[in-house]
């Protein structure tokens, strides 16, 4: 007897996808730092939004806390790769805890920005989501009350600062690019004294995968996203693709994609967050294929090579 034919889907497999710079050295970090001192090895906050990438630290030794209060006396700890307030490191080195610090080069720059802007006697609109861990840590760099943070242009129309003519902005990395240019048009329209980045800080990772999956998504009747639903980035791609009018689904694993929502797909977008292994795409495709007929086609817009310098302590001797 022959079984039946599996419908057709033809999947446009976004590139860039994934794994940034940023998060492979985080990773890096906390898989050295095991290697290197021996498990348990103490991380504050989930290293990146990737639950499949904590779950596989934790077997490897991580242990994943909040606060630094949760850390015992001894041992080394990890600050994540989003960014920590200033305090964070200063109490651990008050406490004696030998600690590693994973925040991206590229946001450590927004760090030094900040913190070079308020020594100049400008107060800083801060682009970015509250809550994240990210926007904490910058806000976390300067001393309280230096920093505003604008979350939407009706924030930026809304605001009314002390001192108009002496304000800067930045912004978080992870933000969408139209989004921002929008925010950022209200502020130097209201604030045409404002001190604007050259461009704004969101990084390279960010607006590629961005861009990638506006490539795809009109041609495509869904885009599939895979990331955390605390991964800004990855919630990003999904809404990148909805504004081009495509339906998107953000999914954590392939299991999570229920396959009878794809009657009537005939062409898949594929994409994944920064924080978002390959494993986890290949496992999807792998999904897809036990219903349907697939075809895979890799759209790549750009092609990353940057790669960031590990700690001192964990580079090769
Ligand atoms: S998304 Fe961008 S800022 Fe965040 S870790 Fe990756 S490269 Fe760094």
């Amino acid at each position: 007897m022959t079984s039946p034919q599996k419908p057709a889907l033809e999947l446009l497999i976004a590139a860039p996808r994934g794994f940034c710079a940023g998060v492979d050295r985080a990773i890096q970090i906390v898989e050295l730092a095991i290697e290197r001192y021996g498990a348990p090895v103490y991380v504050r906050h989930e290293i990146v939004h990737n639950k499949f990438v904590v779950d596989s630290l934790k077997a490897k030794g991580a242990v994943f806390v909040e606060e630094l209060d949760q850390v015992p006396d001894g041992v080394t700890v990890v600050f994540s790769a989003h960014g920590v307030p200033k305090v964070v490191p200063a109490k651990a080195a008050e406490r004696g805890l030998s600690y590693l610090d994973a925040t991206c080069p590229l946001v450590s720059k927004v760090h030094r920005q900040a913190e070079r802007l308020v020594a100049s006697g400008r107060h800083i609109l801060f682009v970015g989501h509250a809550g994240h861990p990210e926007v904490i840590g910058t806000f976390g760099q300067v001393p309280d009350g230096n920093m505003t943070l604008i979350e939407t242009e009706a924030d930026a129309e809304a605001l009314m600062p002390a001192d108009p003519d002496n304000l800067a902005f930045l912004t978080q990395t992870t933000l969408s690019v139209d989004d921002t240019a929008a925010i950022m048009n209200v502020l130097m329209r209201r604030f045409p004294t404002i001190v604007a980045p050259k461009a704004d800080d969101i990084c390279y990772a960010t607006s590629n995968r961005q861009n990638a999956v506006k490539a795809i998504a009109n041609a495509c009747d869904m885009v599939v996203v895979i990331g955390a639903p605390n991964s800004s980035n990855s919630l990003r791609l999904v809404e990148v693709a909805e504004r081009e009018g495509t339906t998107a689904k953000l999914i954590q694993r392939a299991p999570d994609l229920d396959l009878d929502l794809l009657a009537g797909v005939g062409t898949l977008g594929i994409a994944a967050g920064a924080s978002a292994p390959e494993l986890l795409v290949r496992e999807l495709v792998d999904h897809l294929a036990t219903k349907f007929e697939i075809t895979e086609r890799e759209v790549e817009t750009t092609r990353e090579t940057l790669t960031f310098k590990l700690p001192r302590e964990l580079q090769a001797a």
